[in-house]
């Protein structure tokens, strides 16, 4: 039985669905779907998914021997929807080659329009038409499209402009006109010739004139760009997985160029930078899909509003905007109308913001596209709650919508509003991606990459963007374009990345060749610095500063609705009261790990510190941990006021302590001064606590074991803390936590130096305090016993950095050096200390959570490592029981998102 790999569509039928998007991509399963609800499309059909895996497996010869029957039949039946023939001169069809996979990727692979078309079939539409103006556009837009995406034409530097383009701007010279559109016909005659001879020189090969061929070479070169860097680069960032593979959708042309009354357009049904319900887009009067989203000519708004708002950012008064740049509404009243019901439709039909193509051919509205609009994370979080206010969804379903990745954005400082207004506007753009942004301007995509590499927070600043782009997109603070509308692929590629972006910056002279961007009569070189708001498209001279941002109003409202739903808490890693106040206001409820050795390193607390470091008895060391003592103590009761009323988990001593003595000659001559010894004695003690894996060496409750001393002054620091924060009417909440173990008796016996203690200090302060003592898993062989653990330690908390570390065998500290090779041979997927390995770390924290209950029913169990803030991660601790994760301030929200979604999902 032969497999199926070509679904048709047409004429309000199709053979897919929406529900089809694995096999059929997002768009072809979309394109069936919009047929089956009345929505106008242009016939064709969809080549599945699968297909473009089995072209890696086989090769383009194979894969056309096995495409051919199903492909011819598909044809025809096009054909005859459209009642004419591929490659008919008298009658020709045209149709367009798109890629779609089943996560949308805006720009990052090939399309062809126009396909079908060689010298006898355009004069016959000329004939047919009566339009050669049309016909010869849609010719060299062919043979350029086709030459870039199939023949691979490319400019052989990056400095240079597209070969195609170069040969444009000579014609368009030689005819002595500034716009592509005024091009005559004898010169895009020329245009086609030209470029055909350019495509022989470079490729040696000629341009195929027989049609079938052409659609052979576009879908196969469809498929190819899969896996082409911006493809592959962009799959990584999003974590869409290579074997997904792309759909090919072949679909009739239709045309947007064929004159005033023909137009194409993108349009979303909501505002995909901010989120407001306004219905947004931009269109372009006789031109075809590319010219808008390519930032070619500088598109117009489609509604009265949209253009009104453009017109005022960009200082076009009312009768200028009204005569030349007339929005949809006001200039195609009946065509608007339609396309207004019609993504009404389709977002009620989808139930969610919908970004859409169209074009209008000679008065007549199709749609060539709908998906779920990429957008912001403040458009994600505004949407989510207005669907759930309109009644389109329900509580959970806004919860699900967002993804907790992108609530990053949220987090980041937005510009002063007092440093805004000292200020100096240089200019002003399209506010394509909101966020503020400030760096060095940089004009390639590779310095982008370079630079940031060096630890330069860098400004792509280019005349347009292009797919090419993407990585050093993804490199930049920020982004700032000449041309390109709202809905170019910069401004659509940087909203989904939440990268803040200026497009359409028209009055902005860029210069690739000297590297330099002339602003406002000002030259600005590589590396000036700019700052651009990419919620107004304000560009700014020099750095403007920044402020946090604050939980508060949709968000505040999302983040409520998620401690409606999620079983597991979320508290915060801090080590100073100001940590814990940022990650309190973002909604942690405790501290789930301080660090105390952070504490350690200013001026004075250091000195005590290597004083005891240095002592070499019990009581000499007793003495340096007293001086230790009141600061340990200032400290940890300004974290527990901060988080009063609420745990707080304070771990041991963890880190070697040769991490707290200088290594360089310069450093040790000012211990020596200090501690009133000659520098050799401070090198042998150095030298002496040297480590071959310090990781694994003296280390953890391997010191409070070796120092008991330290132990007792620690917990001394905490709940000396407690009792006079409890007698000032406060109520703390210390946890006290022994790192490291991987033994039974390690824990026992630190647990009695903690207790001993307790008992002194609650003594001394005539008052008790209730607290816990728990333990660090983050040794394998500590989850392997916990059940004899548990007997003893009252709380678990899993330290995954250690415990990722011991079992895969990484050094933590090393990983840099082989980690890339392995993910580039996919023997890692991704970073495990980045990503919880659930099949192996994920096995033994789950079997350590069982195992400690089996002993202590009821064990509280958190997580405290890097993972903590990490989406995945925090599902898998909830889907296993953990009763909370801890992660840094900032990823407080992300990390109550993901638990909330993981309670939903269960
Ligand atoms: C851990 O190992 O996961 C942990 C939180 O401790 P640290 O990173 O301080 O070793
Ligand atoms: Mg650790």
């Amino acid at each position: 039985m032969s497999e199926k790999r070509v679904y048709l569509f047409g004429n309000g039928k199709a053979e897919g669905r929406a529900d089809m998007r694995n096999l059929l991509g997002g768009k072809g399963a979309n394109l069936a779907e919009m047929n089956l609800i009345g929505v106008p499309v242009p016939p064709g059909f969809t080549i599945t998914t699968d297909t473009c895996n089995e072209y890696y497996k086989v090769g383009q010869a194979k894969i056309v021997e096995l495409l051919s029957d199903e492909v011819t039949k598909a044809v025809a039946h096009t054909e005859e929807l459209m009642n004419c023939k591929f490659g008919d001169p008298k009658n020709p069809l045209l149709v367009s080659v798109r890629s779609g996979a089943r996560a949308s990727m805006p720009g990052m692979m090939d399309t062809i329009l126009n396909l079908g078309l060689n010298d006898e079939v355009a004069e016959g539409m000329v004939a047919k038409t009566g339009n050669p103006h049309f016909v010869y556009d849609s010719y060299r837009r062919f043979v350029q499209m086709y030459g870039d995406v199939v023949l691979g034409m490319k400019p052989e530097n990056k400095e240079d402009i597209d070969p195609f383009e170069a040969i444009i701007e000579e014609v368009k010279e030689e005819q002595g006109v500034v716009l592509d559109k005024d091009l005559s016909v004898e010169s895009l005659k020329k245009l086609v010739e030209r470029f055909k001879k350019a495509i022989k020189e470079q490729t040696g090969s000629d341009f195929p004139t027989d049609p079938k061929e052409q659609l052979w070479g576009a879908i196969c070169a469809v498929f190819r760009s899969w896996m082409n860097e911006r493809a592959i680069l962009y799959r990584k960032m999003e974590g869409i997985p290579d074997e997904w593979g792309t759909a090919v959708s072949v679909m009739a042309m239709v045309f947007g160029n064929m004159g005033d009354t023909s137009a194409t357009g993108v349009c979303f049904s909501r505002d995909a930078g901010n989120g407001e319900n306004l219905f947004n887009g931009e269109y372009l009067v006789n031109a075809q899909g590319e010219d808008v989203v390519a930032g070619i000519r500088t598109p117009q708004q489609i509604t009265k509003i949209g253009s009104q708002r453009w017109a005022e950012r960009a200082g076009i008064d009312e009768a200028e905007r009204v005569a030349k740049y007339p929005s949809m509404e006001e200039a195609m009243p009946e065509i608007y109308k339609q396309l207004n019901e019609l993504q009404d439709k389709l977002e009620h039909h989808y139930h969610d913001m919908q970004d859409m193509e169209f074009t209008v051919q000679e008065g007549k509205l199709w749609f060539l596209q709908t998906r779920n609009g990429k957008r912001t994370g403040t458009a994600m979080v505004k949407i989510a709650m207005d669907l759930l206010h309109e009644g389109m969804i329900d509580e959970k379903t806004a919860v699900l919508r967002c993804e907790p990745q992108k609530l990053d954005e949220l987090l980041h400082p937005v510009f002063d509003k007092k440093a805004l207004l000292q200020a100096k506007v240089i200019t002003q753009g399209l506010p394509a991606s909101p966020g503020a942004a400030c760096g060095q301007i940089v004009f390639h995509a590779d310095d982008a990459q370079e630079w940031h590499a060096d630890g330069h927070k860098v400004i792509m600043v280019r005349i347009e963007t292009s797919p090419e782009d993407l990585a050093g997109m993804a490199s930049a603070e920020g982004i700032l374009t000449a041309r390109g509308g709202m809905t170019s692929h910069a401004a659509v590629v940087a909203r989904g990345m939440g990268k803040c972006c200026v497009s359409g910056a028209g009055s902005i002279n860029v210069d690739y060749k000297t590297k330099t961007v002339e602003i406002d009569g000002t030259v600005y070189k590589e590396g000036d610095y700019i700052s651009l708001n990419g919620t107004t498209g304000q560009v700014y001279a020099g750095q403007v500063p920044t402020k946090a941002a604050e939980l508060s109003g949709d968000f505040k409202e999302l983040m409520d609705l998620c401690d409606k739903y999620t079983k597991l808490q979320v508290r915060t890693n801090a080590d100073t009261p100001h940590d814990a106040q940022v990650a309190r206001a973002f909604g942690a409820k405790g501290i789930g790990l301080t660090r105390t050795e952070h504490m350690f390193f200013e001026d004075k607390k250091i000195i005590a510190m290597r004083e005891m470091i240095l002592a070499d008895t019990v009581e000499g060391r007793e003495k340096a941990l007293a001086k230790l003592l009141p600061y340990q103590k200032a400290d940890f009761k300004g974290i527990l006021e901060a988080m009063d009323g609420c745990p707080v988990n304070i771990r041991l001593l963890d880190p070697p302590l040769h991490e707290f003595v200088p290594h360089d000659q310069a450093g040790q001559e000012v211990m020596a001064k200090q501690m009133g010894v000659d520098v050799a004695t401070i090198k042998r003690r150095v030298a002496s606590l040297a480590e071959n894996n310090p990781m694994l060496g003296h280390r953890g409750c391997r010191l409070g074991i070796t120092f008991p001393e330290i132990t007792a002054m620690q917990t001394r620091a905490i709940l000396s803390a407690a009792c006079e924060l409890k007698k000032e009417g406060k109520n703390p909440m210390p946890e006290i936590m022994v790192p490291l173990i991987g033994i039974l008796y390690e824990f026992k016996q630190q647990k009695e130096v903690i207790q001993k203690t307790a008992k002194e200090v609650f003594a001394e302060y005539g008052t008790e305090i209730k607290f816990e003592i728990g333990t660090m898993i983050e040794i394998p062989r500590a989850a392997l016993t916990a059940d004899k653990i548990a007997t003893e330690a009252e709380y678990f908390s899993f330290g995954t950095n250690d415990l990722t570390q011991m079992t895969f065998g990484y050094s933590r500290d090393d990983i840099a050096s082989f980690l890339p090779v392995y993910l580039e041979n996919k023997i890692l997927k991704v970073d495990p200390f980045q990503v919880l390995d659930q099949n192996g770390v994920g096995q033994l924290i789950e079997m350590a959570v069982e195992k400690g209950r089996s002993v202590r029913p009821g064990l509280r169990c958190g997580i405290c490592g890097e993972h903590g803030g990490e989406p995945s991660s925090v599902k898998f601790c909830a889907k296993i029981g953990m009763n909370y994760a801890s992660c840094s301030p900032f990823r407080v929200p992300i990390a109550r998102l993901a638990a909330a979604q993981a309670a939903i999902e269960d």
